[in-house]
């Protein structure tokens, strides 16, 4: 479908996009997901060829592209149909490293991001605990001031992504207790980069359902030190950080879903269009099209909405709204697209090693992780319903 979004330029970085993706990543998928992880080359490779860094800056070793060559990207890693290895990818480029970017100190830029961008410092995000999750205010992990240079670090960190892979975890911490204040979000959080290497730090994999290559694990910080320059943005204000950095990874989840989705019902029209029942092709029944002409509608009528809230990131806006939106109707739409796809397959899609069935088991995830689909329903009542009905631009 053609698009005022995309330039010529765009769509031959797709072209040469999607047929590294199918050469260099797509053999390797099955591997992936039977480490439970992406191997270190994998990572490099993908570094060598600027795609863990687009949207940085030459200065810090990035490819200065404008958001929609992410854009591109994002729907092409989705289109792989490996719901872990995009998660993986997205959190490294798209959310662990967003932090640094927008409030590390120059040093810790400089130290770290140029790595990261490369492919040889692989980063993770660790926010939710035991005992918080969708409610940050109890967070328990704390950070305690151990004279002017350094903290100490000690708490537990659940689900989180390249969890025993990563090389450097954006941690967050309490720095001060907690106070309720309603419609303020939580109080006394801070972010720390914490490096992985050091001293009691130790990880655990978690058993998921599905998303196996995304090396979803438990991190203890056991008295970890933590020099204080390593401090993301202001002491104590951690939470407004949150909240900016968390609309570029509820922007990139979308999108990321969506490309989920259109590889979805490609498998699925192919697989139609082939098997044969009573006189004719499956793809022949109107039962089948007309649910499958429904998807490709859902599909594009939300690729729009990515667009759109790509379009307000990149000119500078935090479109919390459009992004929360966007997250709530690509991750549900995957959802159903994969409950369908895999009837429609009937018994050979129910095979656990077949693409549908791996499918339909990852993408609950989504609905769940980047903030559950319920706290984007209170943002979006929030801010388009309590704030007043938004007219459109
Ligand atoms: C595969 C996967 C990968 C993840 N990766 C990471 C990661 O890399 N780093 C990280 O820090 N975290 C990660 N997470 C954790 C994720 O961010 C949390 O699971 C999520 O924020 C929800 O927190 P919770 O699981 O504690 O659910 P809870 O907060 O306990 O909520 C449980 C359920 O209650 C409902 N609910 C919650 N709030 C509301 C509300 N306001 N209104 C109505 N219903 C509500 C929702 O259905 C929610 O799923 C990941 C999760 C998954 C599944």
């Amino acid at each position: 479908m053609q698009s005022i979004y995309f330039t010529p330029e765009h769509t031959g970085f797709r072209e040469a996009l999607r047929e590294f993706l199918l050469r260099e990543v797509a053999p390797f998928a099955e591997d992936c997901e039977t480490n439970r992880q992406l191997p270190r080359q994998l990572w490099q490779k993908l570094g060598h060829q600027g795609l863990l860094g687009l949207h940085y800056p030459k200065s810090l070793g990035g490819g200065e592209k404008d958001f929609f060559h992410s854009i591109c990207f994002l729907e092409e890693l989705g289109r792989l149909g490996y719901v872990g290895i995009r998660v993986a990818i997205g959190v490294h480029s798209y959310m662990a490293t967003t932090y640094l970017y927008r409030s590390g100190s120059d040093s810790l830029k400089q130290q770290y991001l140029p790595s990261a961008i490369r492919g040889e410092k692989i980063f993770a995000l660790a926010m939710t605990e035991p005992d918080a999750g969708s409610d940050l205010n109890r967070i328990t992990t704390t950070a305690t001031a151990d004279g002017d240079d350094h903290f100490v670090v000690s708490g537990i960190k659940q689900y989180v992504a390249n969890g025993t892979i990563a090389d450097c975890v954006i941690v967050v911490v309490r720095t001060e207790p907690a106070r309720q204040a309603p419609g303020r979000g939580a109080t006394g959080l801070s972010l720390l980069l914490v490096d992985m290497h050091s001293e009691g730090v130790t990880t655990k994999a978690i058993d998921t359902l599905g998303m196996w290559s995304a090396d979803t694990a438990e991190i203890c910080f056991d008295q970890v030190r933590v020099p204080a320059a390593n401090l993301i943005g202001k002491r104590n204000q951690g939470f407004f950080l949150i909240m900016q950095c968390l609309q570029l990874e509820r922007l990139a989840a979308g999108t990321m879903a969506l490309g989920g989705v259109e590889h979805c019902l490609e498998l699925t029209w192919q697989f139609l269009s082939q098997r044969e029942v009573g006189h004719q092709t499956l793809s022949r029944y109107q039962a089948l099209r007309h649910r499958m002409a429904d998807h490709i509608t859902e599909l594009n009528a939300a690729r729009q909405l990515a667009y759109h809230a790509a379009w307000l990131y990149e000119k500078g806006a935090l479109p919390i709204a459009e992004c929360s939106m966007l997250k709530l109707k690509a991750t549900e739409l995957a959802t159903q697209v994969a409950k369908d796809c895999m009837q429609f397959h009937g018994a050979r899609g129910y095979n656990s090693n077949h693409a549908i069935a791996r499918i339909y088991r990852d993408c609950q995830a989504a609905s769940i992780a980047a903030g559950a689909n319920e706290v984007m329903r209170d943002i979006i009542a929030q801010s388009a319903l309590d704030e007043g009905l938004k007219k459109p631009c």
